[in-house]
């Protein structure tokens, strides 16, 4: 929309903008244009905007074909959105775009986040959005210039913090350009700047707790002109030898270390206190015939090395609200790394039973115990890794504790979502849960 279109619309909708919703709505048509096109959008792209307004960057990514889900507060300008675009790809959602749920995205194959956001709650969306991990794969985000300078810094600048480090960790941002207050109206009191966010490969060194290191990096910050040997005494005792380790001086402030550098010094941390990655050790597993009748035992590499028959168990444990706690296996694992998988689930030791097994995992994966109900078994296939599965469930709340070299994160979904998210993203999957996850929602419509 030009000025003039824009005005106009204002006052022909009686809304004069309001300045605590951070309305300040976008008139430069190429600026508009240029910004959509950074999204590479096609009809199989599902955007999500938030504070669409007028709809000034809504109008283009419908153009490129693609779906579009806007989040608008302003109940007028979500009305005005509706009728401006009736017939279109577009689902306007009213409401507080921090009360969305995330979690549902998962269910469409692709989304991309686009948002010239309300500057007085930027870096809460900004935050909500990115949270790890995420069905989210391009950021393309209008930031106030300061807060763009600030996720974007680099090593000893002024702006470099916790917040560019916990963007950083996960993504990768790119300050596309800086924007004057003139192509608003009303035009804000600040420069605004333009940013894009992207992944960051799957293979980059990640810290093997994520905790460890957002703990650390905020008491690091927590006093900028302390040296950060001052602040992490606690933590890492041999100061000299860590800094060492980690290739900085042992007299460095907290913005002197590079992303690697802290990621280097998180893991220092995760391993004094004994929480170190220990590639799977090579358990002793029981190797069974075609009749699940054992045959005898063999180390865990040769059985699956040699496609030995085996058996496992898979938990499902809901909660008593009914949704299920799915687990993103950890980067480190060497079957499946980074996918969904069942709430708890293993191989059997050699001698071991089922429900042995499978009170077992539930104990060392999320660190309860809980009753276990027998669901169904399966035969050892291709699609179950060659295992022989007893599929369990469970009722508990939680919270659990999960082990950070199995799991990288754990959460509770509704069970209809798992459903969708499976029909639209297979491949984040581990193949033998969507054998479990079939199977079980056979059983329940039967
Ligand atoms: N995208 C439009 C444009 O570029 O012209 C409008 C951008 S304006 C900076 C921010 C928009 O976010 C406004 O329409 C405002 O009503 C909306 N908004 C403010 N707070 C919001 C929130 N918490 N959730 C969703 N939308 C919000």
């Amino acid at each position: 929309m030009k000025l003039s279109e824009i005005d106009r619309t204002l006052r022909e909708i009686r809304v004069s903008p309001v300045k605590t919703l951070g309305q300040n709505f976008l008139h430069d048509q190429n600026l508009a244009r240029w910004i959509v096109e950074k999204a590479d959008l096609t009809p199989e792209d599902c955007v999500l905007e938030i504070g669409p307004g007028l709809g000034a960057l809504t109008e283009f990514a419908l153009a490129s074909g693609a779906e579009v889900l806007a989040i608008e507060k302003d109940a007028r300008l979500a009305e005005f959105l509706r009728q401006r675009f009736a017939g279109s790809r577009l689902e306007v959602v009213h409401g507080d775009a921090l009360d969305y749920d995330v979690r549902q995205l998962f269910a469409r194959p692709r989304v991309k986040f686009i948002g010239n956001l309300p500057y007085y709650v930027a870096s809460q969306l900004l935050l909500k959005f990115t949270q790890y991990p995420t069905p989210i794969s391009l950021w393309l985000l209008m930031l106030q210039k300061e807060m763009a300078l600030r996720i974007a810094a680099a090593p000893n600048t002024a702006e470099y913090g916790a917040l560019s480090l916990a963007i950083q960790l996960r993504y990768r941002v790119e300050y596309l350009r800086t924007v004057p207050a003139t192509v608003f109206l009303p035009q804000p009191d600040v420069e605004s700047a333009f940013v894009r966010l992207l992944p960051r490969d799957v293979a980059e060194r990640m810290p093997r707790d994520a905790a460890v290191f957002t703990r650390i990096v905020r008491r690091g910050f927590s006093q900028r002109r302390k040296q950060l040997r001052n602040l992490l005494r606690d933590d890492l005792p041999d100061w000299e030898i860590a800094a060492h380790a980690c290739g900085f001086t042992p007299t460095a402030r907290a913005q002197e270390l590079t992303p690697e550098q802290w990621i280097a010094l998180a893991d220092l941390v995760s391993e004094r206190s004994g929480q170190s990655i220990e590639l799977a050790s090579d358990e002793v597993l029981a190797v069974v015939d075609e009749q699940d009748r054992v045959v005898g035992s063999a180390p865990r590499t040769e059985v699956h090395a040699n496609n030995l028959l085996h058996r496992a168990v898979h938990v499902l444990v809901f909660s008593s609200g009914g949704d299920l706690f799915l687990q993103k296996r950890s980067r480190w694992k060497d079957r499946c790394p980074l996918l969904w998988d069942s709430s708890a689930a293993g191989h059997l030791n050699a001698g071991e039973s089922y429900d042995a097994a499978a009170t077992r995992e539930l104990r060392e994966e999320l660190g309860v115990a809980a009753e276990l109900q027998r669901v169904a078994k399966f035969p050892a296939s291709e699609q179950t890794g060659q295992e022989f599965i007893w599929l369990y469930r469970a009722t508990h709340d939680g919270p659990f504790k999960l082990p950070s070299r199995e799991i990288e994160h754990g959460e509770f979904f509704p069970p209809e979502l798992v459903t969708r998210w499976i029909a639209a993203r297979p491949a984040e999957f581990a193949p033998a849960f969507v054998e479990c996850w079939n199977e079980f929602g056979a059983l329940a419509r039967s």
